[in-house]
């Protein structure tokens, strides 16, 4: 499509928390949301752009919630991991309804509801023009769905992840409820770990630092706000090295 501007990158990853599809009900799906995600996601698909993702849980379960309800941990961690299946399926369906092509790859194997995870196959259907939502997380508890997609980045060799939030970057205080926050244009990982930015948990900051994966916070609930970053306009943060 001539209007189409050119990608800045050519393979990224999303993460998208659970959260982000419950819309404002507080719990579950919402499925007007999913449907904006999915063509926010198909904006940049349609720039040529392979795109991986991960989506959390949390707006189904959380592990750390559960075990503190008495619950044991391992078990929980594992609930949490089994709804981002959930999430990643109605997020596969809602594309899928836009013509794109997915696959969703799980790291606990179920084979009847998704692929297991094979690092090739995976990197062989981005190849493909395919959208890859890597679900299960990482596939062991005590982690996140954040350490997951720098995991699942670093292997796919993406050239970015793209964390994407309800405000459009990383601020030195909470712009929600400061109104003089500031928003860093560059954060290096090392301040994030240092001042507790919040970004993404310490694991996965210290994973993509290791890895020298930089990552793109932006707004999500921005109309066309993924596919302008792509197109090297809009506001976010990067943190890099
Ligand atoms: N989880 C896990 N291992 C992983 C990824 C996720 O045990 O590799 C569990 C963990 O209990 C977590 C839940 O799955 O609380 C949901 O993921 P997350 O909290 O990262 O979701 P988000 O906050 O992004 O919605």
């Amino acid at each position: 499509m001539s209007d189409t501007p050119k990608a800045t990158y050519n393979r990224v990853m999303l993460k998208i928390s659970g959260e982000a599809l419950m819309g404002d009900q507080g719990f579950g799906l919402h499925p007007p949301t999913v449907e904006r995600i999915a063509r926010e996601v198909k904006s940049v698909h349609d720039m040529g752009v392979e795109i991986c993702m991960v989506i959390g849980g949390g707006n189904i379960f959380r592990g750390l919630q559960g075990s503190a309800q008495g619950m044991e941990r391992t078990t929980a961690d594992y609930m949490g991991m089994l709804a981002t299946v959930m999430n990643a399926l109605a997020v596969q369906s809602a594309l899928e309804a836009e013509g794109i092509h997915t696959r969703v790859i799980s790291a606990i194997t179920m084979n009847e509801v998704a692929e297991p995870y094979i690092r090739r196959r995976a990197v062989r259907h981005l190849e493909k023009k395919r959208v890859c939502i890597f679900a299960a997380g990482t596939g062991n508890p005590y982690f996140t769905t954040d350490t997951a997609a720098t995991l699942r980045a670093s292997e796919m060799s993406c050239e970015a992840i793209f964390k994407g939030t309800k405000v459009d970057g990383v601020y030195d205080k909470d712009p929600i409820k400061h109104a003089d926050a500031k928003r860093y244009e560059t954060v290096s990982y090392d301040d994030v770990l240092a001042k507790r930015l919040g970004v993404m948990d310490a694991s996965a900051i210290a994973l993509a630092r290791d890895n020298n994966l930089p990552i793109i916070v932006f707004s999500l609930d921005e109309p066309g706000g993924f596919k302008g970053i792509l197109a090297g306009e809009g506001t976010y943060t990067r943190v890099q090295g």
